[in-house]
């Protein structure tokens, strides 16, 4: 049977750069789930959906061909066999995520695709359901947090680095809005699974976190 380590948390909390390094380390597959939902966001984009018209993102997700690949260890996701990597981390898809992601039919679609994954290879996975809903057998799960300011903060400097100007309250007031709509949606709302174990990284440097979690595998696995 395979192996994994399931990682929840809000946006920002530094889970996939967390993740992708404790896999490295244990050679296991990183699986960023986030970048399902971001691309089922794009091709809803693309098709002019309106994010209310729940009708018409479930039929959009019915036809929706979205699958996952990894080529040197990297995931890619493909739509319609577009790789489509390098259009997800916008603001305009994260926003379409956010809400397409409280769609039921949209869930069970991934989550099929997810569950696939971690049943024919050893995977830390990230996301908001892992522990909850995904993998809610895994052995080695974590809710992985940090304060909404430390969060804004990250993703500010994250911004000025690429030279993009942005308003620090203002990414600080779309995180909180992000935040609550994953917590309180009706499926599969963001929670800390009951045996999962909670790290808040808002004064730990990548390091420790990544060494935390190295020694709870190291424990569980
Ligand atoms: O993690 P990331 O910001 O890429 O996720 C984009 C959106 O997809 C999130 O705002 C969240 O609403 C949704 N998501 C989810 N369940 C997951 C992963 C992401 O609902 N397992």
């Amino acid at each position: 049977m395979s192996n994994s380590i399931a990682i929840d948390g809000p946006a920002g909390a530094g889970k996939s750069t967390i993740a992708k390094l404790v896999a490295e380390k244990l050679g296991y597959i990183y699986v960023d789930t986030g970048a399902m939902y971001r691309a089922m966001a794009l091709y809803l984009i693309r098709q002019h959906i309106d994010r209310n018209d729940t009708v018409a993102i479930e039929k959009a997700c019915e036809e929706a061909d979205i699958s996952i690949s990894f080529e040197d260890g990297q995931q890619v996701v493909t739509l319609f066999g577009e790789n489509v990597n390098g259009l997800l981390r916008t603001e305009e898809v994260g926003n379409m995520a956010s809400v397409s992601s409280t769609n039921p039919v949209v869930r069970s679609k991934l989550v099929s695709l997810q569950q696939k994954l971690a049943c024919e290879k050893d995977v830390v996975m990230d996301g908001r359901d892992i522990g909850t809903v995904v993998l809610p057998d895994s052995k080695c799960k974590i809710y992985l947090t940090a304060s909404s300011k430390v969060r804004a903060k990250r993703r500010y400097d994250e911004l000025a680095a690429k030279g993009e100007p942005a308003d620090i309250s203002r990414i600080e007031a779309d995180i909180i809005e992000r935040d609550n709509r994953d917590m309180t949606r009706e499926h599969s709302p963001l929670r800390r699974a009951d045996d999962a174990i909670l790290i808040d990284s808002s004064d730990m440097t990548i390091e420790e976190v990544r060494d935390a979690i190295l020694l709870e595998a190291g424990r569980k696995l």
